[in-house]
């Protein structure tokens, strides 16, 4: 076999940069984090975009209710020369109105003058219209050149549409209510702090890559089963309804509150429940308790209990049972629908939109009936649906698992009644086998095969994080492409609200139709019309996932030229390491929806006595102030934990995912291992970059 060898790493010393004092004697660490170092310093000085505070749309559009107020600008503060007042001047002669008694009472002043406001609204010290938590009221027609977008955006912004002036044009109400906010970023010692730690984790954690995959399978464990009560919970019928009922009333109530409720998007709870709670809540959720929304979700629930006509009892279901053609489709299905859900979402503005959520949400239950009439088992859940995928990539790293208690049980269980059912529980919905199953990725944790096995074999246990992906697991190309597309999305979700996308998107957009026109003398594409914002939207969340992905690709053919081994292919790198982007995706996602959460937890308590936007006030708390749960300097240096946190995991991931593939050559593992760090850090980079940057929210302000 020919060696390509690589001058990236000499082999060790004995003792000698294992040593963490080389960085007081001036080792090779020493050198690695005084490059870093200078890598920082470049940074700063190229990075006079990443200050999000100092600028002045920042400060001015900021959300008020969670920052002190904005200073007076500076000419106001000043001490003027003091003038007498003009009525000062003209003091001796009397008013003229009141030489002439019986006149009009005077004028009211200025700001009496201006047309009454809606309640809540008030004007600031820069005289813009505000709502009464502070966000910028932009209103049709109004000129607002502090915003820093085109005059084409403001105007799209103005008249409703963020990417497309027609978005808004079938609820007229929703119209009259676009507000944006502009989040600050946060800021550059926030910013600088997370990258010099990036930098200096990431060469310690590379120093020490002594270790070898020796951790076994039987890693720390907890079982829950042990508690008897829990155990016989687990094995009655009723432990998945009993919590899927409450659920699927709620869920039912969420959609008729969408669909009949006021579709002013900040007086309906449905959006605000969806996308505000429900959608960010399971990210945190999974990290905890792995697929544990399966377990309670109600998409298969209804049809489930409607076709077998129970809730409990374990009856056949009258389907025509066809067999999924895995071997062609595999989850292809739920990788296209996630990518186009999150297009329908930004583009269409479905957070702002409740019946639209409602639409989602009944399209789930379709969805999810239609599959299970033709299909057998439930293939909705295991090829499907794109949630149960996306919260099933990370639940990897869940803390919560069903597992085998004992291999030489299940190897010698002749039933496989876990598998195949019985009459005490289904067959396993999406073609597990627990005798074999060694991760989270497919089990919705229906506990069917809890209540099935005949010999007691399965445990509920708690664990740490990420067991599932830091030892040997199943990889497969669709996994790897699931697994880089929520990659991908959760940055792109991140990127698509910040001013600067604004600018390039209408930058592009010039540039598509000044090229047609160059070409073709005239705009075919209709880049130009009230639909041009959406195509250029959709172009450029197309170049945003293949650009990456190529990225990514490259960077595995380089991994693989390192290794120096021609055995381990490139394919073989692309879907071994797309796991390892887990982490970094799930903690950006967490680091991005902290804003989300801790900021805007309140409208809930609002909505909670107005659910429909009607006028109610069920609780009293229709009227109550929106405040933040964590000040922003709070959720700022959280967010950057969490992106460190996630780097952090995603190189020892990677760490243990080379040591397994090159398990004979240490020397390999190493230089793949540095090519990978190398691409991380630069994620991890733009993952900060990105939380640097002021935001956009488009929001359902109240
Ligand atoms: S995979 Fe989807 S449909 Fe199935 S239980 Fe999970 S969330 Fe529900
Ligand atoms: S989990 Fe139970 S039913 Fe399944 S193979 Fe093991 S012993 Fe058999
Ligand atoms: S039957 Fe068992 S393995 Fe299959 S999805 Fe349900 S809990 Fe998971």
């Amino acid at each position: 076999m020919t060696r390509r060898r690589l001058p990236i790493l000499q082999p060790r010393a004995e003792g000698g940069d294992e040593d963490p004092l080389a960085l007081l004697r001036g080792g090779r660490f020493a050198r690695w984090f005084a490059s870093s170092l200078a890598v920082v310093g470049l940074f700063w000085i190229v990075s006079d975009r990443v200050e999000a505070r100092d600028t002045a749309h920042a400060v001015v559009l900021v959300h008020t209710a969670l920052q002190a107020p904005p200073q007076p600008p500076i000419e106001d503060i000043t001490p003027a020369p003091p003038k007498p007042p003009i009525e000062d001047i003209t003091a001796p002669k009397p008013p003229v109105e009141d030489i002439k008694p019986g006149r009009a009472p005077p004028p009211p002043p200025i700001e009496d003058i201006t047309p009454p406001r809606k309640p809540g609204e008030s004007t600031d010290e820069f005289g813009r219209k505000r709502t009464g938590t502070g966000a910028l009221v932009l209103e049709e027609g109004e000129p607002d050149e502090s915003v820093g977008l085109p005059t084409q955006q403001r105007q799209e912004i103005a008249s409703g549409g963020f990417f497309d002036p027609t978005a808004f044009d079938d609820v007229k109400t929703v119209k009259k209510k676009a507000y944006v906010h502009l989040m600050p970023g946060i800021p550059n010692e926030a910013f600088f702090a997370g990258v010099v730690l990036i930098l200096l984790l990431s060469f310690s954690l590379f120093e020490r890559h002594g270790s070898r995959d020796k951790r076994a399978r039987n890693y720390w464990h907890l079982e829950l089963t042990r508690f008897a009560w829990l155990k016989r919970a687990i094995k009655s019928r009723w432990f998945q309804p009993a919590v899927q009922i409450p659920v699927v009333i709620a869920f039912l109530g969420v959609i008729v509150i969408g669909l009949i409720g006021s579709q002013e998007p900040g007086r309906n709870l449905a959006p605000v429940l969806t996308w505000n709670i429900w959608w960010i809540g399971l990210i945190f959720m999974v990290l905890l308790f792995g697929n544990l929304w399966c377990f309670m979700c109600p998409w298969t629930a209804i049809p489930d209990w409607i076709m077998r006509r129970s809730f409990t009892k374990v009856r056949p279901i009258a389907s025509l049972a066809k067999k999924y053609p895995r071997f062609k489709l595999w989850m292809w299905p739920a990788i296209v629908l996630f990518a186009f859900i999150t297009w329908l979402e930004i583009v269409f503005d479905a957070a702002n939109r409740p019946w639209l959520t409602s639409v989602l949400g009944i399209f789930m239950i379709l969805l999810s009936w239609v599959l299970l009439v033709v299909y057998e088992r439930k293939a909705m859940c295991r090829y499907v649906c794109y949630v149960g995928r996306v919260s099933g990539q990370y639940a990897m790293m869940g803390m919560v698992e069903l597992r085998r208690r004992d291999n030489d049980v299940c190897r010698h269980c002749a039933t496989k009644d876990c598998y195949r059912g019985s009459p005490r529980g289904y067959p396993c919905p999406t073609h597990e086998f627990m005798g074999a199953m060694n991760e989270n990725q497919y089990c919705t944790l229906c506990t069917e095969c809890v209540k099935s096995c005949p010999h007691d074999n399965i445990a509920l246990n708690l664990r740490p994080s990420g067991e599932d992906v830091l030892h040997a697991h199943r990889s497969r190309s669709d996994e790897a492409y699931m697994a880089l597309l929520i990659f991908i999305v959760s940055a792109f979700h991140g990127a698509a609200m910040i001013p600067l996308w604004m600018e390039w998107e209408n930058a592009l957009r010039t540039a598509i139709i000044d090229g047609q026109t160059a070409l073709f003398g005239a705009d075919l594409l209709g880049f130009g019309g009230s639909h041009g914002g959406t195509m250029t939207f959709t172009v450029m969340m197309l170049a945003c996932i293949l650009g990456p992905a190529v990225i990514y690709a490259a960077l595995c053919w380089l991994m693989r030229l390192a290794s120096g081994r021609r055995d381990i292919t490139t394919r073989k790198l692309f879907i071994k390491f797309s796991y390892t982007l887990l982490p970094i995706a799930l903690f950006y996602h967490l680091a991005h929806n902290a804003v989300h959460v801790f900021w805007e937890w309140s409208k809930v308590r609002r909505l909670i006595s107005d659910p429909l936007g009607w006028g109610h006030d069920f609780f009293g708390t229709a009227r109550a102030p929106l405040t933040a749960l964590w000040s922003p300097e709070t959720i700022w240096y959280v967010q950057v934990a969490l992106i460190v946190i996630g780097h952090i995991y995603g190189i020892y991931v990677a760490q243990r995912e080379s040591n397994r593939l090159y398990a004979d050559d240490r020397k390999a593992a190493l230089r793949v291992h540095l090519v990978m760090m190398v691409g991380m850090i630069l994620m991890s980079l733009l993952s900060l970059w990105l939380l640097a940057q002021p935001m956009f929210m488009r929001t359902a302000d109240l």
